[in-house]
């Protein structure tokens, strides 16, 4: 693997051997020393010209476990507030010697665009493009369903026969986009549930179910998982449901939808939230609740996707 730019082109066994590997950095984690050696003596950027508090340190913590150098570049206060595109970006960080670039543009392809460019030579990670894909992310949610699902047993394991409901704010989300292809490509069925004004055009291509009443979806698909989206007001040029009232009462997961869902189904919710417009506090915060898992396994993940972009994916 030289890039991660979408979860689209992954194959299951690619994804799955993502998964195993991520396991394995999981088991750094509970070690008294949580660090190895692998990547001493590369560098890795995040270069982040969006807001992001969990992606970035997630990242970070990621490459400071592998050894790696890490250096924070954050667009506001750099030259690219005062117009330094994202050529000159590029090739300012290329002749730093940047083995590997985690890349947050609101522009959707700004990634590819780099990877593809012949501006630097890096290895390129998306960590959200615009409204086009967030694919660490979808692989920290398929990790966190695989380890809930199938406990000290989900190792070689897909997510065969798991299905799930994505509620919310799909017109905005690079994380549903992302997760509809992987959680697909591993087997899952995977439902999206949204009022009609928050689903793009051109959906029916997607291999997702599609539907616009919440609790019929609660009450039909039986849902292992319910991962619900956050409202991206900052991405809203208009007004796309009456008022946050009427969306938390119509598609958000209240504490009565919580009480009404199948034993043993997990609650997921990829940050920030907005408590009490699409998910209730009961329902962030009760057993079912991944929440603070997914942070958790972010960094194992995201340890992951970096051995094997830059160090050659041999044996951890
Ligand atoms: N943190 C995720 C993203 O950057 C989800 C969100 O912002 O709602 O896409």
């Amino acid at each position: 693997m030289r890039h991660l730019l979408s979860t689209r082109n992954l194959s299951r066994d690619d994804a799955v051997r993502i998964l195993d590997i991520a396991e394995d950095m999981a088991d750094v984690a509970t070690r008294e020393v949580k660090k190895l050696p692998t990547l001493r003596g590369r560098t890795v950027v995040n270069l982040f010209f969006e807001d992001s508090t969990r992606t970035r340190i997630s990242f970070e913590a990621a490459a400071k476990r592998l050894s790696a150098d890490v250096i924070n570049f954050s667009a506001k206060g750099s030259s690219v507030s005062k117009g330094e595109s994202l050529k000159d970006t590029a090739q300012t960080l290329e002749a730093m010697g940047a083995d590997g670039v985690v890349v947050r543009h609101p522009s959707s392809g700004a990634p590819q665009t780099l990877a593809q460019s012949g501006w630097i030579d890096a290895g390129i990670v998306n960590a959200g493009d615009g409204t086009h894909e967030h694919p660490t992310q979808a692989l920290l949610d398929a990790f966190t369903i695989r380890r809930r699902m199938h406990g000290s047993a989900a190792r070689g394991r897909d997510l065969d026969g798991v299905s799930v409901v994505i509620v919310g704010d799909i017109l905005h989300s690079r994380v549903a986009r992302s997760n509809v292809w992987l959680l697909t490509t591993l087997g899952a069925s995977v439902t999206l549930v949204a009022p009609p004004t928050l689903f793009p055009v051109g959906m029916g291509t997607w291999p997702a179910d599609v539907r616009y009443d919440l609790d019929a979806a609660i009450d039909d698909v039986r849902p292992d998982v319910v991962m619900m989206l956050r409202i991206q007001a900052e991405r809203m040029r208009a007004a796309f449901f009456p008022n946050s009232r009427e969306y938390a009462r119509v598609w958000g997961l209240d504490d009565a939808r919580t009480a009404r869902l199948a034993p043993g189904s997990i609650v997921m919710h990829p940050g920030p939230m907005n408590r009490g417009l699409e998910i209730s506090a009961a329902a962030a915060d009760s057993t079912r609740s991944t929440v603070r898992e997914q942070v958790a396994n972010g960094v194992s993940v995201r340890m992951a996707v970096l051995y094997l972009l830059l160090a050659g994916g041999g044996e951890v």
